[in-house]
């Protein structure tokens, strides 16, 4: 199995990257992506962690938003981590993201909820991009809210007077530097509708013009109706069609190998990397 998106505690997800490859190993995961939110802080460990026949394929999935102000995740995978722009690119969407946590925390005392910044600090690991699950978390440990899911849709999600945006590149810029670190951009679930507003069919040119090399059809928050759109979109472009869990761990109910990529539409992703940069022991 080809599971190609996925959180640690680098990010959102619970395991450590450490705990994510001993599962991944034992759970019939051939090849590993690890994307953490906006961070390669996780690749470091993974690496060193890998052990039997387990393939990792380091990466990050990068917080944009399109000038409508649309929010975009954008899949980075097989990127030189070393190289500045794009490291550069990620810690700029990780530093805006304190200032805003203190105006949606501040928006929540406003409306009465006592949470404060030290509570959302105690429910996030050391060095992980802070995000909404880890205030939601907070709001859990609370017991303000029951759980991550009923946080995000009561009061976290988009559209929520509580929200707050942070810096975030366009998908454009993200592709490019993406690209220029001779990685390969995979847009990652573009037609979840239940997250928010979506792309419109028409943006994926622009996309492509930039850099694109794949479109994340299967996913559990794209419906039947969403994956062949996005099946017909890949093919029109000629786009690589990917699947992934996007397994946050305990964060989310997204199982590990739940949705794959197919083996030739990896082996094709692959081959448009600048190197061959999948690691195995
Ligand atoms: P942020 O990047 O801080 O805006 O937070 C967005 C992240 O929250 C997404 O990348 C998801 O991983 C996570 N998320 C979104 N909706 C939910 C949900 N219903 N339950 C748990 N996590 C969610
Ligand atoms: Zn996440
Ligand atoms: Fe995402
Ligand atoms: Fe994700």
């Amino acid at each position: 199995m080809i599971d190609l998106h996925t959180h640690t505690t680098c990010s959102d997800g619970s395991d450590t990257p450490l705990a994510l490859v001993k599962k991944a190993a034992s759970s019939g995961i051939a090849v590993l992506g690890i994307t953490d939110h906006d961070s390669t802080s996780g690749w470091a460990e993974a690496t060193a962690s890998l052990h039997g026949t387990l393939k990792l394929v380091l990466g990050a999935e990068v917080s944009c938003l399109t000038e409508d102000k649309v929010s975009v995740h954008m899949l980075g995978l097989l990127f030189d981590g070393e190289n500045v722009p794009l490291q550069q690119l990620l810690s700029d969407c990780r530093d805006t993201r304190i200032p805003r946590m203190k105006k949606m925390i501040e928006n929540l005392q406003g409306a009465g909820y006592e949470i404060t910044l030290e509570d959302v600090a105690a429910a996030t690991p050391e060095g992980a991009t802070l995000g909404r699950p880890h205030l939601a978390d907070a709001l859990v440990a609370k017991k303000i809210i029951k759980s991550r899911d009923e946080a995000f849709t009561d009061l976290l999600h988009n559209e929520s007077p509580f929200y707050v945006s942070h810096f975030a590149p366009t998908p454009e810029d993200s592709i490019r530097a993406i690209r220029a670190a001779g990685g390969v951009a995979v847009i990652a679930h573009p037609f979840a509708s239940r997250r928010g507003q979506t792309l419109s069919p028409e943006t994926f040119t622009s996309l492509v013009d930039a850099g694109l090399n794949g479109i994340e059809v299967f996913h559990r928050d794209q419906s039947e109706d969403e994956r062949s759109q996005l099946i017909k979109i890949a093919r029109a472009l000629d786009l690589v069609i990917t699947g992934a869990s996007d397994y946050h761990g305990t964060g989310k109910l997204n199982q590990l190998g739940e949705n794959t990529t197919a083996a030739a539409e990896w082996e094709r992703l692959e081959s448009l990397a600048d190197q061959r940069r999948v690691v195995s022991r």
